[in-house]
């Protein structure tokens, strides 16, 4: 077995053909800022394990900040050491890829650092770091080489001031005026680090709906939240170019007023991501490429090579690190002859914004467009007794079952944790539970999750600390 790209799918599809009893090798060309080689990919090098950690290091500060005195601490001076912050981030993110190493070692994995690329028949040039190259053969070959950040004219990167999500990882001074193209999942995440290490951060998205891959009903309230922490959201605004000044970006935007300029210090361009397949094979290996990039596989992640197969963020689906971990098992256990599935209907999505918005299955929006006739109930933290113990009432849970079945389509989550909480749903649809299933379950108290207890409860109108709806 041959594995091209060590991230969450291409490291996990070694493993699983490492313990399946493949001689398994996986080749990665990431290096770290100091060109040392690292495992991992884009979630653990500069995706979702720094950002958490940042996510983590910011809330702390902004609740030394405001949220102790609620609590009667009184935190005095609490003071900023952001190379301190970003040295912290580094040593999780090197651990953690020092720990696929080690993994790599006791599952008998090669790791080979360099570029590979596709010949015909499971053939793989690599160019090694060094810069020696050789030929490898295998059985099967894993295509996950992942994705990149989507780059656009209009805001050309340069040195620290116009960067891309990596960029915006590494900073070790809080900017006065921070911009961000793009109000997206990343777009949100980084814009709620640096507003709470104190910059004025002002995101700018072109679509005119907010978040519209998640519940509508959840979104509203969650820009109402993120605008109360002074996160100046502006949609319907769409970037047309940026000039350099001596010390920032002037951004140039259209809305449906006109034009503007906005003057920043620093400027994240976040509005996407875009797979990383290109040259990835030989004109003479035949691989198909989908419109937009991305490698062309069956349902089963086959490609249109015989065993040759492609997961992750090069392929169709969710660009999410457990979407891509699935598939790189499922592959591993269909070539050692197993039937397993991945269950794309159950992938939960989450925004680790705070409060956070964590999702699986329909919005009640997707339910109505396709005609499904459905029940919703909803239940708010603020009538929950944890969640006002913790002063984290901002939120609802949603769940969305079919009217004639019962069977939960959707759940939907704003609140604190509520990347947490999704898992309860997530395994309650797997078994194909219906709301009743989840209202019978018994939940410990007093726990966030009993918010979701109490929405399952409320899809049939008998949510118990919720106040009855006044008649008229
Ligand atoms: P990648 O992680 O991109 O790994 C691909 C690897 O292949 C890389 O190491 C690359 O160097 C290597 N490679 C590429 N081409 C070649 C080649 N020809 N030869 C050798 N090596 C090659 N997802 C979540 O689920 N949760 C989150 O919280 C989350 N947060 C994110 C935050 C940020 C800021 C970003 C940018 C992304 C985030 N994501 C998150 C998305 C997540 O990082 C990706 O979905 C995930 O990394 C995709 O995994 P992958 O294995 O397909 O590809
Ligand atoms: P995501 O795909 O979740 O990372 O979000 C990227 C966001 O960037 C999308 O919501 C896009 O609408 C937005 N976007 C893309 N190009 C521009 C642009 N030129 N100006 C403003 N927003 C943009």
């Amino acid at each position: 077995m041959i594995v091209i790209g060590a991230g969450p799918a291409g490291y996990v599809a070694a493993i699983r053909c490492a313990q399946l009893g493949m001689k398994t090798a996986c080749i990665d060309e990431w290096r770290d800022h100091q060109g040392v080689p690292a495992l991992g990919g884009t979630c653990l090098n500069a995706g979702c394990i720094p950002s958490k950690a940042l996510l983590e290091s910011s809330e702390f500060y902004a609740r030394l900040r405001e949220a102790a005195a609620h609590h009667g601490i009184v935190a005095g001076e609490v003071a900023l050491d952001v190379p301190a912050m970003m040295a912290r981030k580094d040593t999780v993110v090197h651990d953690l890829t020092e720990g696929i190493a080690t993994l790599f070692r006791s599952n008998g994995i090669d790791w080979i650092q360099g570029h590979g690329r596709l010949l015909p028949e499971r053939k793989v040039h690599v160019t090694l770091h060094g810069g020696d190259e050789r030929t490898l053969a295998a059985g099967h070959v894993i295509l996950a080489t992942g994705s990149l950040p989507v780059a656009i004219e209009a805001a050309p990167l340069h040195a620290d001031r116009i960067v891309d999500s990596s960029g915006a990882l590494e900073w070790t001074s809080v900017p006065r005026r921070l911009g961000i193209i793009g109000a997206g999942v990343i777009g949100l995440e980084l814009g709620s680090v640096w507003r709470r290490l104190g910059a004025e951060v002002t995101l700018l998205e072109a679509q005119t709906v907010f978040l519209a891959m998640a519940d509508q009903q959840l979104t509203r309230s969650a820009l109402v939240l993120f605008r109360k922490q002074a996160l100046d959201i502006r949609l319907g605004a769409l970037v047309k170019s940026t000039r350099l000044t001596d010390d920032g970006v002037v951004i140039e935007y259209q809305d449906a007023d006109g034009m503007h300029t906005l003057a920043v210090d620093r400027l994240v361009v976040a509005v996407g991501r875009t797979p990383c397949t290109r040259g990835l094979a030989s004109a003479e290996a035949g691989l198909l490429l989908d419109e937009g990039g991305f490698i062309h596989v069956d349902e089963h992640c086959a490609t249109n090579l015989p065993g040759v197969y492609a997961i992750g963020d090069a392929v169709r689906g969710p660009m999410l690190a457990h979407k891509g971990s699935e598939e790189g098992i499922a592959v591993a256990e269909r070539i050692a002859g197993q039937s397993p599935e991945v269950n794309y209907e159950r992938i939960a999505s989450v925004i680790y914004t705070q409060p956070e918005i964590a999702w699986v299955g329909k919005t009640e929006e997707a339910l109505k467009q396709a005609g499904i006739d459905y029940r919703s109930g909803v239940f708010p933290f603020l009538a929950s007794g944890r969640a006002r113990a913790m002063h984290e009432t901002d939120g609802m849970v949603k769940v969305l079952s079919d009217a004639a079945t019962d069977r939960v389509l959707g759940v939907h989550i704003l609140g604190s944790h509520a990347s947490e909480l999704i898992g309860q749903a997530v395994i309650a649809m797997e078994f194909d539970g219906s709301s009743e299933d989840i209202a019978r379950t018994v939940f410990a108290h007093p726990t966030l999750s009993e918010a979701l207890h109490e929405a399952a409860l409320a899809v049939g109108k008998r949510a118990l600390h919720l106040l009855k709806p006044r008649r008229s």
